[in-house]
């Protein structure tokens, strides 16, 4: 009786450890009140065992993504934060957010040799001799929606991250009022360098760049890409027709939706533009299923 009793208790630390692993969980919690949180009693409720260390979850502490620093660390350790914070919402490690915490994780390496490449590119020579940095992308690599803009400005170039000037200070408010969060989302141009004197990508630009976009999308595989301005819109989208016409539908791109609306930078010359933008903002959102009113 004592050996069944042993024998049970085994099989059912073997099997939440398993399940633990199938979540991308490499390293247990650590300290005594975690232990004793652990409800390894095989009598316990069956909920309990379909939420396994649900309340070990609620107690804390070490697990991947939450060691380090940096934007990998951080974003690793946002996954994990939302996976573990679910559990009374239904079920801490129910297979669609386990794949997505270990999907998010898996994602981040490959995002940052692709960007360690795109820091090296020279194929556009006179891009490359201008820059001060490439300017990869900016967000979360498991994000539902990105942003797409054409090319960094002289804030981006100076600081390595899309859409951080007056524009991209308008961007944050617009994302805001969709009740997301900057982070929330994945933020992008269709070239990393900036064009000397802030003009158009060049067609042959376009093209060069093309792969690196193809690839960032092809890794963070969003269901949603917002288009902002012409620049984005036509290219991305390979049609000639006006941001004007292009706005207020819905496209597709590679099994994303895609939205197009004005560039930030356009609607700070031109606010009267704000109102469209903000119908297409919650033509996004609808397709999203948030309700913005
Ligand atoms: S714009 Fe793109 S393709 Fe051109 S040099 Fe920069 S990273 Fe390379």
């Amino acid at each position: 009786m004592h050996f069944e009793n042993a024998e049970r208790i085994r099989r059912t630390l073997i099997d939440r450890l398993e399940r633990l692993q199938h979540a991308g969980v490499m390293q247990l919690p650590r300290g005594k009140a975690a232990v004793a949180a652990m409800p390894i009693d095989p009598e316990a409720p069956a909920v309990a065992a379909d939420r396994p260390f649900a309340d070990v979850a609620a107690v804390e502490s070490t697990t991947i993504g939450q060691s380090g620093t940096g934007p990998a660390a951080t974003r690793a350790s946002r996954s994990n934060e939302s996976t573990w914070t679910t559990a009374g919402t239904g079920g801490l490690f129910d297979s669609d957010r386990a794949d997505a915490a270990s999907d998010a994780m898996g994602k981040i390496p490959t995002l940052e040799i692709l960007q360690q490449t795109v820091a090296g590119c020279t194929r556009c020579g006179e891009l490359a001799a201008a820059r001060t940095q490439t300017v990869f992308g900016v967000g979360d690599p498991a994000a539902r929606l990105c942003f797409l803009g054409e090319a960094p400005g002289a804030d981006e170039d100076r600081l390595g991250e899309p859409f951080v000037g007056r524009a991209g200070q308008l961007l944050t408010k617009i994302i805001e009022a969709c009740r997301m969060k900057r982070e929330d989302v994945y933020i992008l141009n269709m070239i990393k360098c900036r064009p000397p004197g802030n003009r158009n990508p060049l067609p042959t630009e376009l093209d060069n760049c093309r792969g690196y976009l193809e690839r960032q999308f092809d890794l963070i595989k969003p269901e949603f890409i917002c288009c902002l301005g012409a620049v984005a819109a036509q290219n991305l989208l390979n049609t000639t027709m006006s941001i004007g016409k292009l706005r207020g539908k819905i496209h597709q791109y590679r099994g994303a939706k895609v939205v197009c609306t004005y560039h930030p930078a356009f609607l700070l010359r031109s606010p009267s533009f704000k109102k469209e933008t903000w119908e297409d903002m919650k033509l996004l959102m609808r397709e999203m299923g948030v309700e913005l009113g």
